[in-house]
């Protein structure tokens, strides 16, 4: 599923939960600086970057392959931030992932519970601000990828499914500097509706 600009413009996506729903994990202070601020800040540099530009008008999803240097970080900002928040519920549909999805996740990381272990150790050695993502390739193989700053496994014609942000943004209100308690934590926030209606986008 694409993107597309309204009226040449991205426009900040609206979370489908109130702004204290996710807390403790996600407080409601943490909602308000990371999407009201720092997410709006990225739309807004995005929108003043794209003006006029070449890529006006694309796809986010062309725009994050296809730019460079200002524009690039904050378009891959804008899309990592949409499928971050995007994917949380209070009351998750799917508390854990079912079908082809938790079969390739057996078949990949031995289990669910080996999975989510790995998933979370990999954020928390990732060094300094980024990204750890679960990813598809065209065949459905999963891996998982650490992704430094605005990086997003689009760039390397990956499919992305479900991502952690280990900026210090994310956390610190929260967890202070406890960037593992709230990884693992976020795990129970996750809708696996979610991210399955992703992976069977990404075999289309
Ligand atoms: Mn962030």
């Amino acid at each position: 599923m694409k993107t597309k600009p309204i009226n040449g413009k991205f426009e900040l996506i609206a979370l489908p939960y109130a702004e204290d729903a996710l807390a403790p994990v996600i407080s409601a202070e943490t909602i308000r600086f990371h999407h009201g601020k720092h997410l709006q800040a990225y739309v807004n540099n995005l929108n003043a970057a794209l003006a006029g530009s070449p890529l006006e008008g694309l796809p986010l999803e062309e725009v994050v392959v296809k730019s460079e240097g200002g524009m690039r970080n904050n378009a891959g900002q804008t899309l990592n931030h949409n499928l971050y928040f995007l994917q949380f519920s209070p009351t998750p549909a799917k508390t854990a992932p079912t079908g082809e999805l938790a079969a390739a996740i057996d078949r990949t990381f031995g289990s669910f519970e080996n999975f989510m272990t790995e998933f979370v150790q990999k954020g928390v050695t990732l060094f300094g601000s980024g990204w750890v993502w679960l990813a598809a390739d065209n065949d459905g193989n999963l891996q998982i990828t650490q992704e430094s700053n605005a990086g997003n496994p689009i760039q390397h014609g990956l499919h992305p499914l479900l991502t952690f942000d280990v900026w210090e943004h994310a956390y610190y209100l929260d967890y202070q500097n406890r960037r593992a308690d709230q990884l693992k934590d976020l795990g129970k926030l996750l809708d696996w509706s979610v991210i399955e209606a992703r992976y069977t986008d990404a075999l289309q």
